[in-house]
């Protein structure tokens, strides 16, 4: 499927914050917002006042590039959580964070969701002991997300590192094997970044 191959920092300076898409360097001093909070392009410095549609579609642009999904599949997210019982807004943020590639960057496997998704796509993990390499791969309660057993000193050195990050709760990790089972779905406030998730479905809506 087709990626944005584009420069990760644009995208951060063109929603006015950080997406963390550039792992570690997101949370150094090289961060290129530390450097230039203005929006890229020519008149990216001018200060102009947002309309309601604009508002709408920058928050629709942040939650598509901090997730790393295209546009076509986005939409089909919303189409799903608006067919769902409850908050649409909130549905449409927990199908999100049950892509497989969000569960890896939750497990605290990558340092971006760019970088989970490329493990998973390298077929470093299994679900319920099955080969598991779409990134997409949404996963229910019950499943069992684990790194498959593998010489590769990155993937050993990830595993052991994993042992200080701090999991959202409804996953339970087994930090000494790399396995991470789904307890419960994900809830809003188990999601820490920010995001006006009601302002996407209005711009949908429409
Ligand atoms: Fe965004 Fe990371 Fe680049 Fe900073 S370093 S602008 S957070 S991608």
């Amino acid at each position: 499927m087709a990626r944005y191959t584009g420069p990760s920092c644009k995208l951060c300076r063109r929603e006015g914050t950080k997406l963390y898409l550039k792992g570690e360097r997101c949370l150094s001093d090289k961060c290129a917002l530390n450097r230039r909070t203005s929006a890229p392009g020519q008149h990216g410095a001018a200060k102009k006042k947002m309309t309601e549609y604009g508002m709408q579609l920058r928050e629709k642009q942040k939650a598509k590039r901090y997730y790393g999904v295209l546009e076509k599949q986005f939409k089909n997210y919303y189409e799903k959580a608006d067919n769902q019982d409850g908050i649409a807004g909130e549905n449409l943020l927990r199908l999100l964070e049950r892509r497989l590639d969000n569960v890896v960057f939750r497990m605290g496997l990558a340092n971006s969701h760019k970088e989970a998704r490329q493990l998973v796509l390298h077929g470093h993990f299994t679900l319920n002991g099955h080969k598991a390499n779409i990134p997409s791969i949404l996963v229910k309660v019950g499943d069992v997300v684990a790194v498959k057993e593998t010489e590769s000193t990155k993937i050993k050195e990830l595993v052991e590192a994993m042992g200080e990050k701090i999991a959202p709760k409804w996953l339970e990790l087994d930090k000494n094997a790399g396995v991470a089972k789904v307890i419960a779905m994900p809830e809003r406030d188990d999601i820490d970044f920010e995001f006006n998730e009601q302002l996407i479905i209005e711009l949908y809506s429409k």
